[in-house]
């Protein structure tokens, strides 16, 4: 597989490192558990968008951006890393937030990933829940292209073909890392949103002919329309590639049962999964993907579904970053006396 002939922007910290998490495991006594550390990309507080926007961005720029446009929940953390990197490329970048979970806490409104898309210099414009981002973004850039400049629209979470090969190049880094430390992995688990991330490995593992597999646990859409999602885009990255028929349906796997009341809205069990790797692990997740990706995780060995013979790999996606956003969430006022 040859990804030289798309252009990419190598801003990266590669390969991310994939540590044991020692502590999880004996505490939880089921499967060997690994963290893939995605958080650490090196891109502003990193993340898996990172993957992403290293090719949409060398995309934006090969077909003469000036300006790049993009949208996300109000704490989205692809808005702060597409910031970030427009930063450094020194393109103009506007960020449309959609108010998805109507929270008035001004943490969540300014703090966290807002805080730092507004750091990098980005504009950031507020749009109502419910509105059609992909529209709202169409016309926003019509409005630039009449004053003159040259706007480039990335879908929200960089998910297309052209951000998915990032995480078609994650498969390939995994599994050499895995050859290299001769790791007989059985599971690879994410937190799955808007489908890039999920897709890319699958269709990536597919065309490897990696026995991994791949188990996502979703945060704002049901079972049934988050596979559809991740198999379609799959599928259609595959083919770009010229592998055109490897993503069978059976290979898209989600679970939606730990999304909660929806979207960025917190669940008892993510601030227990977040609350129990910060203390065992010393690692920081988020409240919005991956606290409810390792709730989905943990809830899976209490069941038995991952046994003591499984080696399981969470994707750590980064985003901890929207901690910030959430400061009452955690409830631990009564921590300092
Ligand atoms: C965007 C995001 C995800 C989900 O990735 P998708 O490609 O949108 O499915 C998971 N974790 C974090 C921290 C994210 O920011």
């Amino acid at each position: 597989m040859d990804l030289t002939h798309y252009p990419r922007i190598r801003c990266g910290h590669w390969p991310t490192p994939l540590e044991p998490m020692l502590n999880l495991s004996a505490d939880l006594g089921g499967p060997e558990l690994w963290v893939k550390r995605d958080d650490c990309t090196g891109l502003s507080t990193g993340g898996n968008k990172t993957r992403k926007l290293e090719y949409l961005i060398a995309d934006a720029i090969a077909k003469g951006a000036d300006t790049v446009i993009t949208q996300g929940a109000t704490q989205s953390n692809h808005a702060r890393q597409t910031a970030a990197l427009c930063a450094k490329e020194k393109l103009t970048c506007h960020i449309l937030l959609e108010d998805r979970t109507g929270f008035e806490d001004p943490a969540y409104r300014l703090n966290g990933n807002v805080l730092l898309d507004r750091l990098h210099g980005a504009t950031v414009s507020s749009r109502p829940a419910g509105a059609n981002m992909q529209a709202e973004m169409e016309t926003f850039a019509a409005g630039l292209e009449a004053q003159g400049k040259k706007p480039y629209v990335i879908p929200g979470g960089g998910s297309n073909p052209i951000g998915a090969l990032g995480y078609v190049n994650a498969a390939l880094e995994l599994t050499h890392q895995l050859n290299e430390m001769g790791l007989k992995a059985t599971h690879l688990v994410l937190a799955t949103g808007s489908s890039g991330t999920h897709a890319g490995l699958v269709a990536g593992l597919k065309i490897l002919n990696s026995p991994l597999k791949v188990v996502g646990f979703g945060v704002r859409a049901p079972k049934e329309k988050q596979e559809q999602m991740v198999y379609d885009l799959a599928c259609k990255t595959a083919a770009m590639l010229g592998h055109e028929g490897v993503v069978k349906r059976e290979d898209v796997f989600a679970d939606c049962n730990y999304v909660g009341a929806g979207y960025g809205l917190p669940t008892s069990a993510m601030v227990e999964a977040v609350k129990m790797l910060a203390e065992s692990e010393g690692l920081l997740f988020d409240p919005v993907y991956t606290g409810k990706g390792l709730s989905g995780m943990i809830d899976w060995i209490r069941r038995g579904h991952f046994t003591a013979d499984d080696t399981v790999i969470f994707l750590h996606t980064g985003g901890s970053a929207a901690l910030f956003g959430y400061p009452e969430t955690f409830e631990l006022e009564g921590y300092v006396t």
